[in-house]
């Protein structure tokens, strides 16, 4: 939803500025017009005919064997964006954000960055994307109670199944660098909490964009930040991520430790294992050496890893994932050093889940 159109179109046929709010809230929790009971049956129907629901349409969606659902959406000026959801099962359900259509900062191995940049997103364009997974789950859930025999509480959430669901998490790791948008962001981010994801289950992804960086610690919002680092040298980071020129490592680091001493919460660092290429054992130590070098509150390391295995696509430009045994000997250079480490869940593999992939196909 256009939310400045809504105010716009409700200033214009007469109603009061607290309907904004009443058909916000109806929005956030799934609802369609016809559900928001609280506005007269004449005033639904008038913005019905005026306003889409959504600034978004919704071109393909991919569902995968593990509950993973990838969404290919149009702007109305016809820009491709994706956006993914993934359930976990511990009852977990995160989305994965894009914050612009395209991405201007062509990192090699990512199937956005072959893509044209069209232009950053608005707070709307972004919310949308959570908005299209909250109907989803709102509309699972009625089929589930319709299902339910009268007086039956609902059974256990099996994974994969989204009774009794709401979003839960959001990561802004889709389309796009999201601190060259970051007003949009934070605009979006101020309103996810009325889908149920709180500031503090939201995550804004940068390749290091430091500028970004510094304006986020001196946010209130107690969002998280994570870093997309993918190498400890500064020449390979370069190769792979053009940003670097721009913002070399070290500057990024020590914008890291602003942000720490600042806001004294953990940042993630993303390091995506490529064969051959940052996979090797004396890349573990010199990552390990890199963030074993910035100490926070009692000497304990600011960082935490998530090497994520590669997902490769049909624009990899000839980058392949690392191999199970590799991640793991990765994993224990960083983790007998005292760096935090995890290997991140590969989800939705079966539909090119990774960022770009389905747009990047499609166009
Ligand atoms: S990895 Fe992120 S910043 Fe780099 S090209 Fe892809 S979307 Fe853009």
């Amino acid at each position: 939803m256009d939310l400045d159109l809504l105010s716009q179109t409700l200033a214009e046929i007469g109603q009061p500025a607290y309907r904004a709010g009443q058909v916000w809230r109806w929005l956030a929790a799934g609802a369609g017009w016809q559900e928001m009971t609280n506005l007269p049956s004449s005033l639904r129907g008038e913005l019905a005919e005026r306003l889409p629901l959504s600034s978004l349409t919704l071109r393909e969606e991919a569902h995968a064997r593990d509950g993973t659902v990838k969404a290919l959406l149009h702007t109305a000026d016809g820009r491709p964006l994706e956006a993914v959801m993934m359930r976990y099962r511990d009852g977990r359900r995160s989305i994965c954000l894009s914050s612009q259509s395209g991405c201007p900062l062509t990192c090699s191995f990512c199937a956005t960055g072959t893509m044209r940049f069209a232009r950053n997103l608005t707070a709307s364009e972004i919310l949308d994307q959570a908005l299209h997974f909250t109907r989803r789950l709102r509309r699972a859930e009625e089929e589930d109670s319709l299902r339910r025999p009268r007086g039956r509480a609902p059974a256990r959430v099996a994974p994969g199944t989204d009774a009794a669901a709401t979003l839960t998490n959001a990561v802004f790791m889709g389309m796009g660098e999201p601190m060259m948008n970051l007003d949009a962001v934070l605009a979006a981010c101020e309103r996810l909490p009325d889908l149920g994801i709180g500031h503090r289950s939201i995550t804004i992804s940068t390749v290091g964009w430091i500028p970004g960086i510094e304006r986020l610690a001196s946010q209130a919002m107690p969002v998280r930040l994570a870093i997309s680092l993918h190498a400890a040298e500064e020449d390979l980071r370069s190769e792979l991520m053009p940003v670097n020129d721009r913002y070399p490592l070290d500057q990024v680091i020590e914008a890291c430790a602003a942000f720490y001493a600042a806001r004294k919460r953990r940042i993630f660092v993303e390091y995506v294992m490529l064969a051959g290429v940052n996979d090797r054992y004396e890349q573990a130590l010199a990552l390990a050496r890199l963030l074993g070098a910035v100490r926070g509150t009692a000497g304990s390391t600011i960082f935490k890893v998530n090497l994520i295995p590669y997902n490769p696509t049909a624009t990899s430009a000839g980058f392949a994932g690392s191999n199970r045994d590799s991640i793991e000997a990765f994993r224990s250079v960083l983790a007998d050093r005292g760096i935090p480490v995890t290997v991140r869940l590969t989800r939705g593999r079966d539909i090119a889940a990774a960022c770009g992939q389905l747009a990047a196909a499609a166009g």
